[in-house]
């Protein structure tokens, strides 16, 4: 950490911009150059937000509608309008490929307009009627939704702008406050938005703050009790930690997964193979395998895998690596060389207990060549652990029951694909496959921002999808009047 202080960004305290006493480096993972740096907030503002947020609570509920939904309407034609540098800026930070940040930009115009939308309609109420019973006559029950109060938004550096979107824009459209946490590698884009956030009128002070506090001063924020819903999205070891550690808080979680692209018998013809190799090379390592739902296992009938595989390879091989910042790159570099040397030793584990390499298996700083697996022993630590990295697995089965079964043997959860044209397989998959999404006839990786998003088992408890998670940051309440 240096001292630096005015060339540092501005954090955002209570929707006001804030330099702190220390700042930190966000380095570009292709070229190592200084992309920049960064305020630490003092103990005082991180306080200062909370405390305003806390203050925030009732006032914020009771913002009219229409000015919530002006203000996300705002940011969402604001992000809209600075597109092209928002997306260079997320490739400068994070290393993805242009062509992925143009699309993380487009995904979180998206989330806000839906926000906008979801903020119109939210909470119009539901009347029950209580007459039922002989008590209940001359009564009658009204439910709204209210906020558990203000939320502690903690992302991941993987989409550091559309997964802040997805904390940020929902807690809005409810009249929750929130204090959002970016991830340390990547807090530029999340800062940026703040700028945006800055723009809008009518929302109270305290509504917002964005605060890239480094993690190990975190445990204090969590435990604060002024903020009692935490909704996360990182890694399961995180997660985990921070739920444990306070049982009485609503922690929803949004974990990792490490999905699988079911092929089936009847999925053989050749448009389907080429559309099936296509989509799972693309999505395999299309942020350098950097996403909950990259494509980690290839699961395929005996009778079409030899035949894909070729195709897979094919795809892999024909994939554009290197400087994020052309428009033609496929797959850049990982967040960091760290991160690239835990994919390495990875591979070196699943090759050295007999995996077969049939692409890729290279290192070069902080890019991982595209790779493909074959025979990977139930032991390697890529059989059972997220890649969260360009690392796809190929796995030959009998019939879908084989096939299901082995997408459910994995201590994750989070979404499936599965390419079959049978109906009844795929309400078969909806039925049998433990995770939160099943997509038919395309990859795991497939996601529109309004759908229910989250995992099961150790992907989480969550479930993000802007009206999903309005619901996980509130709760209802009942109205009973009487004597009517
Ligand atoms: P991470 O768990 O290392 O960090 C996530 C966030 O938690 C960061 O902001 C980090 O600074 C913060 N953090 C770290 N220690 C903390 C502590 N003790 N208390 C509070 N906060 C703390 O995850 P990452 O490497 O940034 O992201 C990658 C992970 O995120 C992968 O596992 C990926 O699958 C997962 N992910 C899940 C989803 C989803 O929607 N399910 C989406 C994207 C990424």
């Amino acid at each position: 950490m240096t001292s630096t202080g005015a060339a540092s960004h501005p954090f955002w305290v209570a929707g006001r911009p804030a330099t702190g006493a220390d700042s930190f480096d966000v380095t570009n993972p292709w070229d190592g150059s200084l992309v920049g740096r960064v305020g630490v907030p003092t103990p005082e503002q991180v306080e200062e937000a909370v405390a305003a947020a806390a203050a925030a609570q009732h006032a914020f509920a009771a913002t009219p509608a229409h000015v919530r939904a002006a203000a996300l309407d705002h940011v969402g034609k604001r992000l809209a309008e600075r597109a092209e540098e928002i997306a260079r800026l997320i490739t400068a930070e994070n290393g993805k490929p242009l062509k992925w940040a143009r699309g993380e930009v487009g995904r979180a115009v998206s989330v806000f307009r839906w926000a906008a939308e979801e903020a119109r309609r939210f909470n119009s109420g539901e009347a029950q009627r209580l007459d039922t019973d002989p008590g209940g006559v001359g009564r009658l029950a009204l439910t709204r939704r209210f906020s558990h109060g203000p939320v502690l938004g903690i992302a991941p550096f993987n989409f550091p702008l559309n997964l802040v979107a997805h904390k940020i824009a929902p807690a809005i459209a409810v009249g929750a406050p929130i204090i959002l946490k970016p991830a340390p590698a990547t807090p530029l884009s999340a800062l940026l938005l703040g700028e945006l956030l800055a723009e809008t009128t009518g929302l109270p002070e305290g509504a917002w703050s964005v605060l890239p506090v480094p993690n190990d001063r975190m445990p204090a924020l969590v435990q604060d009790p002024r903020l009692p819903v935490i909704s996360f999205t990182g890694s399961d070891t995180v997660g985990y930690q921070i739920m444990d550690s306070v049982p009485r808080k609503r922690v929803t979680l949004e974990l990792g997964g490490n999905a699988a692209a079911v092929v089936l018998a009847d999925w053989s013809s050749d448009q389907d193979l080429e559309w099936a190799a296509t989509r799972i090379a693309t999505f395999a390592n299309y942020q350098a395998g950097q996403s909950c739902i990259s494509v980690q296992r290839v699961i395929a009938d005996a009778s079409v895998y030899d035949e894909l595989v070729e195709r897979v390879l094919a795809k892999v091989g024909a994939q554009v690596t290197g400087d994020p910042n052309d428009d033609a790159t496929d797959v850049g570099p990982l967040v960091s060389e760290a991160a690239a040397e835990r994919v390495a030793a990875w591979v070196e584990d699943a090759v050295a207990k007999g995996a077969k390499v049939l692409a890729g298996g290279v290192r070069d700083g902080a890019s991982y060549a595209p790779t493909v697996l074959a025979d990977l022993p139930a032991d390697a630590i890529l059989a059972t652990e997220e890649a969260f990295g360009p690392v796809l697995s190929l796995h030959r089965v009998d019939g879908p029951d084989e096939a299901f079964a082995a997408v459910n043997d994995s201590r994750f959860g989070l979404q499936a694909g599965v390419f079959t044209h049978d109906l009844q397989l795929a309400f078969r998959a909806h039925r049998d496959l433990e995770v939160g999404g099943v997509i038919i006839g395309d990859a795991p990786s497939y996601r529109a921002d309004q759908m229910p998003y989250g995992g099961v088992k150790d992907s989480g408890n969550g479930r993000e999808g802007v009206r999903f998670a309005m619901e996980d940051y509130t709760y209802e309440r009942v109205l009973v009047l009487t004597g009517l």
